[in-house]
């Protein structure tokens, strides 16, 4: 697992070996997400940018495929207005608590918000990394989820064991559907 840490006065910069496994380097990622919209959506000329932020936004490619990464999965998220409202803010640039003095919420209320988006977004990363492996590096044998139709692998990660084993073992809906058929009823 790596690290993402900026000190403009140590001229730390690590972003290597950065993934989504925790919900803190996604956060960390979010946090320093406005540099690389800055570099591919403005001209750095039009904006009044120091040279660390300029540096900063010289990430690796790496860093850039994680981006595109936790876009895809916001996409398929389902995230609230609220959240998207919120996480937009903190993308530009607002702290928690400039967002929870706008607002008029506790700090602790606006980073449970943000922390719960991050750890979704890190167990969707997950799931996804997976997916991936047992599939197409173990070929392990998948089954078809009855609702939502994706080809996952037929495993406890995926789907939920049947107590009697009867048929391949496991439920025909996965996981996650069943998780969201459940909040759905909430
Ligand atoms: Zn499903």
């Amino acid at each position: 697992m790596g690290i993402i840490k900026t000190d403009i006065f140590k001229r730390e910069r690590v972003w290597f070996n950065v993934n989504l496994s925790t919900p803190e380097s996604v956060k960390g990622l979010l946090k320093h997400r406005k540099q690389l919209d800055l570099k591919f959506g403005r001209k750095f000329n039009d904006v009044n940018l120091s040279t660390t932020e300029v540096d900063l936004a010289h990430q690796t490619d790496e860093v850039t495929c994680l981006y595109i990464w936790i876009d895809e999965i916001l996409d398929r998220m389902n995230i609230t207005k609220r959240q998207k409202d919120l996480l937009d803010r903190f993308i530009n640039s607002s702290s928690e608590l400039e967002i929870a003095m706008e607002d008029g919420q506790s700090v602790q209320n606006i980073n449970r918000i943000i922390n719960t988006i991050c750890k979704n977004i890190s167990g969707e990363a997950l799931r996804d990394w997976r997916k991936w492996v047992y599939k197409e590096k173990l070929g392990m044998r998948t089954k078809n989820c009855s609702k939502c139709k994706s080809e996952l692998p037929a495993t406890i990660e995926f789907f939920r064991a049947r107590k009697n084993s009867c048929g391949d073992g496991f439920y025909n809906q996965c996981k996650k559907c069943e998780r969201d058929a459940k909040c759905a009823e909430k």
